[in-house]
């Protein structure tokens, strides 16, 4: 696996192998890697002559500057991960090199980005349209991998892809989970051991609006939920939303959409976890663990 820090370079390479024919899986991320990271790139691998992956903690993606800052960074634990699932080449540039000045480019994304983490996070959506905008011109992948652990990123990157016509096939990956339904996050590794003990609480709860989401009225399903985060006293709950897939747009009645998605974010001590389950899709309820 060739590791490369410098655009250039990388320009370089998948500007050659483009020309001979091959096509080029890319999997953009910020490291601390899991199983998570791990089975996009397993797809990519099965779908393209090249694998890319990124690692790049993107400043304009974060609100908070402890979150940066904590962010965890394990390149040479990394660079083992992606070897053994194959990976050709690792691009992990700096800052300065991705940003080499301002960048002001506003993006309109309409409603998709003013809900939920576009709510809490102001700025966050447009840091990581900025930087997958770049990143894509840089690599000029065939197909892009991108799991539905951050659902509301997928939609906003399928609608950039829309937007500015880049000519990428988006392909979305199911959530990845530990053991005991806990999903992979590389923030999974800042909770203490008792919040680890306790954080598959956020899965349980999304397990159970999917068990009543045929039963019980949507406004119903919120509130229990919502009266379940209160009961915990480790939890800081920043929002549970029943929305539309497509659009995100809150859903009001099971027979609003199609296609239903539950959306939670919550701290549990400091760190801020987000998690989702998909309760209707084409009509009908989705009774049994996706996973
Ligand atoms: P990140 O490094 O957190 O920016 O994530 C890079 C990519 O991995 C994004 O497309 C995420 O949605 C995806 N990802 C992170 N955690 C998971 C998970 N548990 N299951 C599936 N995909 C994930």
């Amino acid at each position: 696996m060739q590791i490369i820090e410098t655009i250039k370079k990388t320009q370089d390479v998948v500007s050659g192998i483009r020309k001979s024919g091959s096509t080029i899986g890319f999997v953009p991320t910020m490291g601390a890697l899991h199983e998570g990271h791990l089975e996009l790139l397993r797809k990519a691998r099965l779908d393209n002559d090249l694998v890319v992956c990124s690692i790049f903690v993107n400043p304009k993606q974060f609100n908070n500057t402890e979150d940066l800052d904590k962010y965890p960074r394990t390149l040479e634990r990394d660079t083992k991960l992606l070897k053994s699932v194959g990976c050709d080449l690792l691009f992990h540039p700096s800052a300065t090199d991705m940003y080499p000045e301002k960048t002001t480019k506003v993006y309109d994304f309409g409603h998709l980005d003013k809900v939920m983490e576009g709510k809490y996070r102001p700025g966050h959506f447009n840091g990581v349209a900025v930087v997958v905008s770049r990143l894509f011109d840089i690599v000029r992948p065939d197909r892009a991998y991108f799991g539905e652990k951050d659902f509301q990123q997928l939609a906003i990157i399928q609608k950039l892809v829309q937007m500015d016509q880049i000519p990428v096939e988006i392909v979305p990956c199911p959530i990845v989970r530990e053991p005991d339904g806990l999903a992979m996050s590389s923030r999974n590794q800042r909770l203490t051991p008792e919040e680890r003990r306790i954080a598959p609480f956020i899965y349980q709860c999304l397990n159970e609006v999917r068990e009543k989401a045929g039963i019980l009225p949507v406004e119903k399903l919120k509130t229990t939920i919502e009266s379940k985060f209160r009961g915990q006293a480790a939890f800081n709950l920043e929002y549970f939303e029943i929305v539309d897939m497509q659009n995100l747009m809150p859903v009001k009645n099971r027979t609003d959409s199609p296609d239903i998605i539950a959306c939670v974010a919550t701290y549990l001590g400091k760190v801020r976890l987000i998690d989702n389950i998909i309760l209707f899709r084409n009509f009908a309820p989705l009774k049994n663990r996706q996973e």
